[in-house]
Parts: C-alpha cells; sequence; structure tokens
C-alpha cells in the first residue's frame, strides 16, 4: 500500500513563527488532506537530533533578532544535513529570519553578527535607512504572490548564480535597491513573505507537488 504519510519538519517551532507563518505548514497540511495524505509534523528544536532526509519538507518561519541569536548557536548541528539535503534538490521553505539564516550571515540592528548555516552565498545586514514593513507584490515563474514583509535586515546575493523567487511590484523583498524578493535554489524558497505566503495558492500547490514528488522518491528507497 502506497505510504500516505508525510513528514514535516518545523525548524525551531517554537521560536521562529512570526507574523503567522505557522499558517504556511497548516495549508501545506490542508492541501495534502485533500488528496488524501495525513502528515505528521516535528517540532524540530534545540538539542533535538534531525536528519532533513527523514523528511518530505522542511519548513523554517521567521523571527525576531533575538530568537535568530538562541537559534543560531544550535543550528550548526544541522548545517551538514541541510546542505545536502537543499542540494540534492528537496523542498525546503525559509521565511524571513529562517531565509536569513540559510545565507552566510545576518548582522543585525544591535551590531551583533549572527552566523548563517552557509548554505547559499548571500548575507544579510541592518541599514539604518529603514525597517522594510508593509504589503507586498510580486511576480514569481508561478504568478503573482500578494504577502506581508516586517525585517529591518538587508539581504544581498554574494554570487551572480542565485536567483530569486520574483521580482517586485510593491513593497521591498531582499532590500531597497534590487527589486527582487527572495531566492529560488533547486527546491528551496526563501522568501520576506510572511501573510502566511502559501495564502497565495499558486505557489502552495508548487510546493505540494515537489513535496510529494520527493515523497515518492524517499519512501521508494
Ligand atoms: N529579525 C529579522 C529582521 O528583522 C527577521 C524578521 C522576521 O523574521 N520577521 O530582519
Amino acid at each position: 500500500m502506497a505510504d500516505k504519510t508525510i513528514k514535516i519538519a518545523y525548524l525551531y517551532e517554537d521560536l521562529m513563527n512570526t507574523y503567522g507563518d505557522s499558517g504556511d505548514v497548516k495549508i501545506i497540511r490542508y492541501l495534502l488532506k485533500k488528496q488524501n495524505y495525513t502528515t505528521q509534523i516535528d517540532n524540530v528544536s534545540l538539542g533535538d537530533p534531525f536528519n532533513a532526509f527523514d523528511y518530505d519538507f522542511v519548513f523554517f518561519g521567521g523571527g525576531q533578532d533575538f530568537e535568530q541569536t538562541v537559534v543560531a548557536k544550535d543550528l550548526p548541528r544541522h548545517k551538514e544535513t541541510l546542505t545536502d539535503y537543499i542540494n540534492a534538490g528537496h523542498p525546503m521553505l525559509g521565511v524571513c529570519g529562517g531565509y536569513q539564516l540559510v545565507g552566510t550571515y545576518y548582522k543585525t540592528i544591535g551590531g551583533t553578527t549572527i552566523k548563517g548555516l552557509d548554505i547559499l552565498p548571500f548575507h544579510t545586514v541592518f541599514k539604518a535607512d529603514k525597517r522594510m514593513i508593509g504589503d507586498t507584490h510580486y511576480t514569481t515563474q508561478w504568478g503573482d504572490v500578494k504577502a506581508f514583509e516586517n525585517h529591518s535586515g538587508q539581504t544581498y546575493f554574494d554570487s551572480q548564480k542565485l536567483q530569486p523567487l520574483g521580482k517586485m511590484i510593491t513593497g521591498y523583498g531582499n532590500n531597497p535597491q534590487d527589486g527582487l524578493e527572495g531566492l529560488h535554489y533547486h527546491n528551496f524558497i526563501g522568501t520576506y513573505s510572511h501573510g502566511p505566503i502559501l495564502r497565495n495558492l499558486n505557489v502552495a500547490n508548487a510546493i505540494v507537488k515537489m513535496v510529494l514528488d520527493w515523497h515518492q522518491e524517499r519512501v521508494a528507497d
């Protein structure tokens, strides 16, 4: 019988869940249920063992600078498994603080440099010019997305090979200069969009497809 249980790892759910980001996981669960899948959602928090390859989807939500500092101390344990998982093309969504921590570092308003996982070549810095807050609207390969952003970190790509998730119509996205939103690398999506972003069903359905494709492969092994 086909395995109908989808395993979702929610990284630091208790610490990284700003502005309704847990709604992203609920929407994925709802869309999977409509296809007769059940979901097991594990909160992988401080000190918990974690092998990304045990999961069909990894979610990493947004957080305040303080929570990011706490999480960043625990995170290096998972660098290898998440690097391999992302590079193998398996699905992961990182929102705001969770997106920032996949890059090399985030220098905060307080001047602290929070080390990221250093999986993809981008960095985030606070700049005094503005906090990026408000409604956003941008185009993606799956069509338009409408969401909400609230961050002080400005994200910059350090390699021309990185591709954004979208192009801004309204709002800031990665930073006030580039007109780009988020990052899309294999099946890793990084985004500044809360709202939650997956209320945009075009993106949610694209992720569900990635999740089901990887699930078939994972359970066949
Ligand atoms: N603390 C980070 C920033 O302000 C991320 C914010 C968030 O995740 N909402 O840039």
